[in-house]
């Protein structure tokens, strides 16, 4: 595969890096950094935003429906710049979920509705697919929504749903039959979160922040105008979008910052001018993830390449979620032994500088919130499941 970039691919590159030192300033990541669920849900929304002002908000979209419509090779420096730059990464359930749902599966109304709002980042969106009792066998899901009309009433409960307190709007799998198999009882609803009959509980993470949450649904009154494509038949369009969002949660851009970050810190010089990047222990041990995450990389420009031709991605989707996240806890593991290095080796001769490093905390809380990226957007357990049947005809 020939990796190197055209002349009009370097200008491109030079634009996005010169946009994100610009815009991505040092006042608007303050605001991100804030504890404040109400400051850093503003912050967010503003840089959405900026991007959209931009025109780069969604650069997965179609360009009718507002996207850039780059190729794979833009695509791919788009997000190395952004992640080179420690730019966070957009909120996914509107712009890289049920986005790309509506303009594939929903009419015309639907996409004049919700497509903009999406864009501008007027409206913020969750996902309500796992419930208390399916999270794997996610078919297997209860919230049922029974036709009343105009309306379909909705009774029951998601779980896990991240950012549910922020959400305007969330997209639900429910039960409209239990004739058949249970695939295909399955409808995708968009549902108002200020609709009466929704209640939103808080749960606190391992990490000891609030992203997550549970969601009661009782009797609450959804629009038939709100379903997507048929009823019964939203299995397939929640497939297609959980593809999508396994492919993204690779977060390979995201692992080689995070691995030039660690080689930084590992080589200053602290303990009598001795760095932990010269033992060699350490090294072997950066090289090997290093290199599993150079051939994750080649793998993901391959994915990304056939989705370009007009592709979908299957079951690399899976392998690159199982490979990508493994390799995201090999890094944070590897970063809590550097911040125990400079925290817990002779502290008294470390400038405050170096205890901590500032990021100390800040590896403890990835490393503990990491633990779940191995289940979140289906475990990946189950990821070697679907590998199985697709690949080897299991
Ligand atoms: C941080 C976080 C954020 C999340 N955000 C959202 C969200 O916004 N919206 C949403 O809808 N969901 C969200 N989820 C839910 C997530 O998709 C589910 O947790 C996941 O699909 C696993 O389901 P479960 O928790 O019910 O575990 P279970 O299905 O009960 O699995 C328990 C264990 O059994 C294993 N297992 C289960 N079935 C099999 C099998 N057939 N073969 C082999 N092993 C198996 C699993 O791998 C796992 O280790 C989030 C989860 C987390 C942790």
């Amino acid at each position: 595969m020939d990796t190197s970039f055209a002349p009009e691919d370097l200008a491109f590159r030079d634009e996005v890096r010169a946009f994100f030192a610009e815009a991505y300033d040092a006042e608007l990541q303050g605001r991100l950094a804030s504890k404040d669920p109400k400051v850093f849900k503003q912050a967010v929304i503003d840089w959405q935003k900026r991007l959209h002002e931009k025109g780069w908000v969604a650069p997965n979209w179609p360009v009718e429906y507002g996207g850039t419509g780059w190729d794979a090779t833009k695509q791919f420096i788009f997000e190395s710049e952004r992640a080179a730059a420690g730019v966070r990464d957009v909120v996914p359930f509107g712009l890289k979920m049920v986005g790309p749902v509506i303009y594939h599966f929903g009419n015309q109304q639907q996409k004049e509705r919700f497509l903009p709002a999406i864009l501008a980042s007027d409206e913020w969106w969750c996902q309500g697919y796992s419930e208390p009792g399916s999270g794997s066998d996610l078919a297997s899901l209860k919230t049922k929504a029974v036709r009343d009309g105009d309306d379909y009433v909705v009774t029951g409960a998601k779980i896990w749903t991240t950012y549910a307190q922020h959400a305007d709007w969330i997209f639900c799998l429910v039960r409209t039959s239990s004739e058949g198999k249970k695939q295909e009882g399955i409808s995708f609803l968009l549902i108002d979160m200020k609709s009466p009959g929704i209640k939103v509980n808080p749960i606190v993470s391992i990490d000891n922040h609030h992203s997550l949450n549970e969601v009661e649904f009782n009797d609450v009154r959804v629009p038939v105008a709100n379903l997507i494509g048929e009823q019964d038949k939203g299995w397939t369009y929640a497939k297609a979008l959980l593809a999508h969002e396994r492919t993204t949660i690779a977060g390979v851009a995201d692992s080689k910052r995070h691995l030039a970050m660690i080689r930084d810190y590992a080589a200053s010089e602290v303990n009598g001018g001795k760095a932990l990047l010269a033992d060699p222990l350490f090294q072997t041990r950066m090289s090997d993830i290093e290199i599993e995450l150079m051939a994750l990389e080649f793998t993901e420009l391959r994915v990304l390449a056939s989705v370009a031709v007009g592709g979908a991605p299957g079951a690399e989707s899976s392998m690159l979620k199982i490979k990508g996240t493994e390799v995201q806890q090999a890094l944070q593991a590897l970063e809590m032994e550097v911040a125990a290095y400079f925290q817990g080796v002779l502290p008294n001769e470390l400038t405050p500088e170096q205890l901590g490093h500032g990021f100390g905390s800040k590896a403890r809380q990835s490393f503990m919130y990491g633990r779940a990226a191995t289940i979140y957007g289906g475990s990946n357990e189950v990821q070697k499941n679907i590998i199985a049947k697709a690949v080897l005809g299991l």
